[in-house]
């Protein structure tokens, strides 16, 4: 069992200084906890675990040699050079999702949902390697596992069979793609994965990259399969470009509709396509979520998976500067995150999990705008990393 811990001086999600108590790995009451080991925490901002709400844990080259990248410019180009690094480069889902979690849990990332491919080359095989690391790393981050079927599912005959298979092994979530451009048939994909999900009962995860009224249609006949199966709050569509394609009138109906059925979107602020309505998907109250996306691998050279990073990029992306905005910003990679992929315990009022970090910031909106790096995690009350570098006593990777 781990002590009983008392953070001093924190400014939980930028509000007034309190002292926090974690006791058995959860927040309790003052009152409730027993001497413990302390921590001054100097005023600084305490946020609950950062939440990474879509990346690609499996095809992270982090630690491998640079990529020469030499890929076409459209998503069919970019599939077929991953699809082939994955042979060529022998990219171990297992190693390389250890040191993407490693990098991200020094920066305060948690909680993680991986989109993992499963294609009639590689099998499950990459499930089977990030369902090792999530074993190995259970204590320090929560994963929950996509199976995504990244090279098309109808077009690649055998695919719907192994996204079976995968979620019989152990994947979470059910992944969909593209329905238009690349399954060339939207309801008959949409069929296949909600029906997926009804048989599994597991939550859905589409990427969804369809631009103006192609993906709006597609918006809507995923609502009404949520409707009709009765998925309220376990759907999420990432990407979702075309919301940012709309008039504003078509933007506020189907934005009304997808919150309506509780969709969560999920945005990682594209600089590739218009950047997404957000402060009408905030008013109308629209669960958002972020997201990395690739860091690091064939389809992009960027990213470093800091989900504070990324608030600020988002913010940055709408044109976003006054603190209430950056506020949001926070709010999205922290809890609307946690809400868009259903995470239990989340938070850092009593009875939550005893997750935090500490930003060497004193509001909110200084810890987006300048991001230090120099933070404490804290997981289920165990301090891992202390500023800005992992504690001793980790999982090695290799
Ligand atoms: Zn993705």
């Amino acid at each position: 069992m781990t002590a009983d811990l008392l953070i001093r001086n924190a400014r939980p999600f930028g509000g007034p200084l309190e002292d926090l108590y974690i006791r058995d790995g959860r927040f309790v009451a003052a009152g409730r906890a027993r001497t413990a080991v302390e921590i001054d925490a100097a005023g600084h901002v305490a946020l609950p675990g950062l939440v990474e709400a879509h990346t690609h844990l499996d095809k992270t080259l982090i630690g491998m040699d640079w990529f020469e990248n030499r890929v076409g410019p459209t998503r069919n180009d970019r599939i077929l050079a991953d699809r082939n690094a994955k042979r060529e480069l022998g990219i171990d889902a297992r190693r390389q999702s250890a040191r993407q979690i490693m990098q991200t849990l020094s920066y305060g990332v948690l909680s993680i949902r991986s989109h993992v491919d499963v294609d009639t080359e590689i099998g499950i095989a990459n499930i089977e390697g990030v369902l090792e690391t999530r074993e190995a790393m259970r204590d320090l981050v929560d994963v929950q596992i996509v199976a995504f079927p990244q090279s098309g599912m109808l077009p690649r005959a055998g695919t719907l069979e192994l996204m079976d298979a995968a979620l019989s092994a152990g994947a979470d979530i059910v992944g969909g793609i593209d329905p238009a451009s690349i399954e060339r048939d939207p309801v008959r994909h949409l069929d296949a994965i909600f029906a997926l999900a009804d048989r599994h009962a597991k939550p859905i995860d589409i990427h969804l990259h369809e631009p103006g009224d192609l993906g709006a249609f597609c918006l809507d006949l995923i609502i009404e399969r949520t409707r009709a199966l009765s998925l309220q709050g376990r759907v999420m569509v990432s990407h979702a470009y075309c919301l940012g394609m709309l008039d504003a009138s078509r933007q506020v109906g189907l934005i009304e509709r997808l919150a309506a059925e509780r969709i969560a979107v999920m945005t990682v602020g594209s600089p590739s396509a218009p950047a997404l309505p957000l402060r009408l998907m905030r008013a109308s109250g629209l669960t958002v979520a972020s997201g990395s996306d690739g860091i690091q691998g064939t389809w992009e050279p960027y990213g470093n998976g800091d989900m504070l990073e990324r608030a600020k990029y988002l913010a940055q992306r709408n044109g976003m500067a006054n603190d209430v905005d950056l506020e949001y910003a926070a709010q999205v990679c922290t809890f609307g995150g946690a809400e868009g992929i259903g995470l239990g315990g989340y938070g850092l009022s009593e009875g939550c999990f005893g997750d935090l970090v500490l930003v060497p910031a004193r509001t909110l909106a200084e810890a987006v705008a300048l991001t230090p790096h120099k933070r404490t995690v804290i997981r289920r009350g165990r301090v891992v990393v202390d500023g800005g570098e992992l504690t001793g006593g980790l999982p090695a990777i290799e």
